[in-house]
């Protein structure tokens, strides 16, 4: 344990009043209620409003919000290969049905399919393209391989799904297969001797990862309606420039190997053109490209469309100051009936989250500011209850948003991990030396201590869970989990095996780290909500920009451009004085118990960072204003920073590049100006 850090954690009677009322069993309970029924968006609407009545009994006052979005729902599919003899493999694109794992043999399971995904039918020779992202496209052209007309297959991991699809199409394929491939697994797969799921923590060979194939970094929400809320009588735009117009299916590893085998020995292995990251660890499969392979499949992928309701749930208890709100969302749907890490363990840490409240509440607490709990629909097919949610409440978000704080995958193992924008990270981390972690058997550790030993480092804000638009308009937004190393149980993302039986066994046995991470997450809104002054430190966008320079520096220097970062450089150099400014008057309040200045420093706090947005957005991409971090445009997940720039520039184009240093210099600026005093 860090000497520094006390152990047992030193917390005052509110802290302890919130923290003592989380029970691991009662969390179990909620995860029970979670992990057996519907789950995909848009089809259960007792679900939304279960979680709307528990909120309510602990004395939030709550609704269903309700949007009217475009979805798709499998209706069949099928895949084929056949060999050059003519004979031919069908793979079963089923998980098996456990005997162990009672909700993996629920009749309203849903196929594996992906979610947005184009209905159609290929039929083809295939390539296999890696991760298939653009730089594994550039080494098989260095290599000749041929794309036009085939059909692509793409290894899970890497890039979000939905950007592998859109790189295939952008070649010209026909159609995308993406397998999951033990290689992902750490030191936990079966060709190290551990058993698969369920009667060991490794992988079990038929689990399939679903998911939705929208290009997510061009918008997310509801593909028919950029930018605005869908609503009955909404316009509904043109969705082919943010899904697919080829065919894609999810396979698993079992289903992959006969596939990826065809291939073996056709084109190279990579020896003259580097081919890192593509080699799996599928038991004979050499991950060939297959250039001049036989082989073919034929695929096909029959979806219904549908305009449907979804339902946001909402809950709030009004604050003494109902112009400073924060905000705490997790999403409700998932694409089986389990769900018990994504999302469930994020959604039964709320349900107990709202009891710890509603108990403070009942002492006489009252929150300063206003908190608003949320449990998304329909953030599997793009954020979609978020997205339209925040698009139909913007301008009292802008107004009153002091952040918001997602919670989605919980747990999934028992490594605590956070991202945030940069003026989150000293509650972020503050906050976690007042947790007490449960660690591999350990029970001295304070959440700080795993946290330091593990990463120490409070990541930057990429997408792939409901905090993204609320970001991108410019609001403090922070983003935690708890995930498994290369020695844990492997998590069956996107699996039936997600499920109350793989949590409560493998997962997160007794939901001791349930309990620490929604212990987490009430202290820091509760610091948020509670505290005189606000808990957001603009002054560290200081450093964190000076580092993401030095970023930018290493991209140019490999580039074979030159661009004048002079404006940038200078425009954070006024940045850092006027939040050296901000704090001598934040300081001073304190000091003087000005109670007046107090709420002018704490509003500069609360707007400062929508000054970092800019309307017209990153290029090709106007949803994303944040010049600060976005998405990569081929990473999906992972973030960019100083993105207008750092991907002009990648991309080649000085001009552009030129341009974004104005732009993001500008930003900057004006967040500067909006915390001077
Ligand atoms: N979290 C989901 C996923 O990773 C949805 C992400 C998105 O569409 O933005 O598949
Ligand atoms: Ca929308
Ligand atoms: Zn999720
Ligand atoms: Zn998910």
């Amino acid at each position: 344990r860090q000497e520094a850090v006390a152990f047992p954690p030193a917390l005052d009677p509110n802290e302890k009043a919130l923290v003592d009322s989380f029970a691991n069993t009662s969390i179990a309970t909620w995860s029970y209620y979670y992990t057996h029924g519907a789950h995909v968006a848009g089809t259960n609407k007792t679900m939304a409003q279960w979680t709307a009545d528990r909120w309510a009994e602990f004395g939030f006052s709550s609704r269903l919000d309700e949007y009217y979005v475009y979805l798709n729902y499998p209706v069949s599919n099928s895949l084929q290969l056949t060999y050059s003899n003519g004979s031919i493999f069908t793979p079963s694109l089923k998980e098996d049905v456990l005997a162990e794992d009672e909700t993996t043999s629920y009749p309203n399971s849903i196929p594996t399919f992906h979610g947005y995904s184009f209905s159609g039918n290929a039929s083809a020779e295939y390539v296999y393209v890696g991760r298939g992202q653009q730089v594994d496209f550039n080494r098989l052209l260095a290599l000749g391989v041929e794309l036009e007309g085939k059909i692509a297959l793409a290894k899970y991991g890497g890039p979000f799904r939905g950007l592998k699809v859109k790189n295939a199409q952008e070649h010209g394929m026909i159609g995308c297969v993406i397998f999951s491939d033990p290689s992902d697994d750490g030191n936990i797969t079966e060709a190290k001797g551990v058993a698969a799921y369920p009667n060991g923590p490794a992988r079990n060979p038929t689990t399939v990862q679903r998911g939705s194939v929208q290009f997510l970094s061009i918008y997310p929400g509801d593909p028919t309606t950029p930018g605005y809320t869908s609503k009955e009588d909404s316009l509904r735009a043109d969705i082919s420039h943010s899904t697919p117009h080829i065919p894609s299916l999810p396979i698993s590893w079992k289903d992959a190997q006969p596939i990826l085998q065809a291939l073996n020995g056709y084109g190279t292995n990579g020896t003259s053109v580097n081919r890192t990251g593509w080699v799996g660890a599928i038991p004979g499969v050499t991950y060939s490209t297959g250039q001049g392979s036989p082989a073919t499949l034929s695929l096909s992928n029959l979806m219904e469309p549908e305009i449907k309701w979804i339902w946001d749930a909402v809950g709030i208890i009004n604050g003494t100051n109902q112009d400073e709100v924060v905000i705490v969302g997790n999403h409700r749907d998932a694409w089986i009936v389990g769900g018990a890490a994504d999302p469930n363990s994020g959604s039964a840490v709320l349900i107990e989250l709202a009891k710890a409240f509603g108990g403070l509440t009942e002492t006489g607490w009252k929150p300063r500011r206003t908190i608003v709990l949320c449990s998304w629909d329909a953030e599997e097919y793009g954020l979609v209850g978020s997205t339209e949610w925040m698009e139909e409440y913007i301008p009292w978000l802008k107004t009153a948003a002091v952040s918001y704080l997602n919670i989605d995958i919980a747990v999934s193992g028992p490594i605590p991990d956070v991202a945030a924008s940069p003026d989150l990270h000293a509650i972020a981390i503050a906050t976690m030396k007042k947790i007490v972690w449960p660690y591999r058997g350990a029970t001295n550790y304070t959440m700080y201590d795993v946290w330091k030993s593990e990463s120490g480092h409070v990541g930057v804000l990429g997408s792939g869970s409901d905090y993204t638009s609320f970001l991108h308009r410019g609001i403090a937004a922070i983003d935690m989990g708890a995930g498994g190393g290369a020695n844990d149980p492997v998590y069956p993302y996107h699996s039936n095996y997600d499920s109350y039986h793989w949590m409560s066994t493998f997962g997160d046995p007794g939901f001791h780290t349930h309990k620490a991470m929604g212990q987490y997450l009430t202290l820091l809104l509760y610091h948020m909500v509670n505290d005189a002054v606000v808990p957001l430190e603009p002054s560290n966008y200081g450093p964190e920009m000076r580092t993401y320079l030095k970023a930018l520096n290493t991209t140019l220097a490999s580039s074979n451009g030159t661009l004048d970062i002079g404006p940038l450089d200078s425009a954070i150099g006024v940045f850092e004085a006027a939040a050296g400014q901000f704090n001598a008057l934040r300081s001073l309040a304190v000091n003087t118990s000005n109670a007046e200045l107090l709420t002018v420093t704490n509003h500069k706090a609360r707007d400062f960072s929508r000054g970092f947005t800019s309307q017209g957005g990153l290029p090709g991409r106007e949803f994303f204003q944040h010049l600060i971090f976005a998405p990569g445009m081929d990473t999906g997940y992972a973030p960019v920073t100083f993105p207008g720039i750092t991907e002009a520039v990648m991309g080649g184009n000085f001009t552009l590049a030129g341009e974004f240093v104005e732009k993001t210099a500008q930003a900057v600026l004006v967040a500067a100006g909006m915390l001077k005093t």
